[in-house]
């Protein structure tokens, strides 16, 4: 037992630094500077000390994707903080985790959406029924593991912005900007045993949920005013409501 727990530790200390191979990467990755966004100080590559992004003390790998390229301050000052604490400490966050927390706000297809136009498959879980496998598709938790990294802060902002300005429009104006992409948007369908089916004018929220990853910031500013009167008439009526 003694000597297998000596072998672990030899295991563990033998891979708490990169290799020589490793290292080149990471620098040329780093492209020659510290990552610390704070300093970003040009090094040479013999100065350079990778840190853990998830420190090797808890467990964090000796891997590329857990390394970063540091100076030497830089590295002294980070000691055992995790790569996100040592940013926030700095007043700098990480925008992966920034971008984790915008994604929670969307809905499924605005994930879906933000998928698709990065050609980015998601894959939902396989399912094994009786030797008959099929997969799911992707839960919101499952988008959301996968994006961050692929997304961008700004593109992210812009699909937020998108939603509430689309949820300040007017149904009319919601109707005109499907209108101008060539949208449909469907409204339920309902199944009357005495007029047969028919299908209801779509709500206001299903035209957001449609547009909502289509319509850009440039196309709501556009609807705001190319159809002003549509939105005066709405005033004008929601006011003798209110009479
Ligand atoms: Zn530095």
């Amino acid at each position: 037992m003694i000597f297998w727990d000596d072998k672990y530790d030899e295991y563990r200390d033998t891979k708490r630094t990169l290799g020589i191979r490793d290292k080149q990467i990471l620098y040329d990755r780093a492209k020659g500077r510290c990552e610390n966004p704070a300093c970003r100080k040009r090094i040479s590559i013999i100065e350079m000390l990778p840190g853990h992004k998830k420190a090797w003390s808890k467990g964090g790998k000796t891997t590329l994707a857990n390394s970063v390229c540091l100076c030497y301050a830089c590295n002294k000052k980070q000691g055992t903080d995790s790569w996100a604490v040592f940013l926030k400490k700095q007043g700098y966050e990480d925008p992966k985790v920034k971008i984790k927390q915008g994604l929670e706000t969307l809905s499924i297809k605005q994930l879906k959406c933000l998928a698709d136009k990065h050609h980015t498959k998601v894959r939902g879980q396989v399912v094994d029924d009786w030797g008959d496998s099929y997969t799911t598709s992707p839960t919101k938790k499952q988008y959301i593991a996968r994006l961050p990294g692929i997304v961008t802060v700004k593109e992210l902002g812009s699909v937020v912005r998108t939603k509430q300005g689309l949820e300040t429009l007017s149904l009319k104006q919601l109707k005109y900007l499907a209108a101008k992409h060539h949208i449909k948007v469907m409204g339920q369908v309902v199944d009357d045993w005495w007029d047969g089916s028919y299908t209801i004018a779509p709500t206001k929220k299903q035209y957001i949920n449609k547009l909502s990853g289509i319509v850009t910031a440039r196309d709501l500013g556009s609807v705001r005013k190319e159809a002003p009167q549509v939105a005066k008439k709405k005033n004008r009526r929601t006011r003798s409501i209110a009479r």
